[in-house]
């Protein structure tokens, strides 16, 4: 994912990792998922437990799975909804069935595993954890402001929407569009994200 990561693939305690500066802002995903994503490893979005250490209390349950408190860890890697949309995409690939075993966010993505592939597979994996936390983030706000029900497959297709869109934020990832459609992503995704070449 990044040269850093590349010299070791051993798990990062997140205490040596105080800053993580490069797996936010140096990122292509638009600006206001930067902003998202620093305030998600930092644990600073507003989670109903975090709105609660400032006072304001609300009930706290789960809007996905309506079964447990809602924190950052829950929302994004233990929620069974959210797990459902994760194994969706990188359910297929046993390399990757403990990627989601860390303490925080920050951790999975400091631990991301390059995918052993070329061209426009690589890139789209590369962005995959952040399109996951953007919709997952996005698809709770939308359950707790707009009523909307819980549907892991519009979620999935959100997911890919996303990184079909972000991936041209670089000039590589334009280049290597060009010999796909969308369709690769929305049917094809086992097809085309593979842990080999
Ligand atoms: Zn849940």
């Amino acid at each position: 994912m990044y040269k850093v990561l590349a010299k070791d693939r051993c798990d990062y305690p997140s205490s040596l990792v105080p800053f993580p500066y490069k797996l936010v802002w140096e990122v292509k995903v638009p600006s206001f998922v930067k902003f998202f994503m620093w305030s998600l490893v930092w644990n600073r979005i507003l989670t109903v437990d975090q709105l609660a250490a400032k006072g304001i209390i609300v009930p706290n349950s789960c809007v996905m799975c309506a079964n447990t408190p809602e924190d950052t860890h829950h929302l994004f890697l233990s929620c069974p909804v959210s797990l459902q949309v994760w194994r969706a995409l990188i359910g297929h690939i046993n390399r990757f069935n403990h990627s989601l075993n860390h303490d925080s966010i920050k951790e999975v993505l400091l631990n991301w595993a390059d995918l052993n592939n070329r061209g426009l597979a690589v890139m789209v994996w590369n962005l995959l954890p952040y399109a996951v936390c953007w919709t997952l983030w996005g698809a709770r706000n939308d359950i707790i402001f707009e009523g909307a029900s819980v549907n892991v497959c519009k979620m999935v297709l959100r997911v890919k929407g996303l990184l079909w869109d972000w991936v041209e934020m670089s000039s590589r990832g334009a280049e290597a569009k060009r010999m796909h459609s969308f369709g690769d992503l929305v049917t094809g995704w086992a097809t085309l994200m593979v842990d080999s070449w």
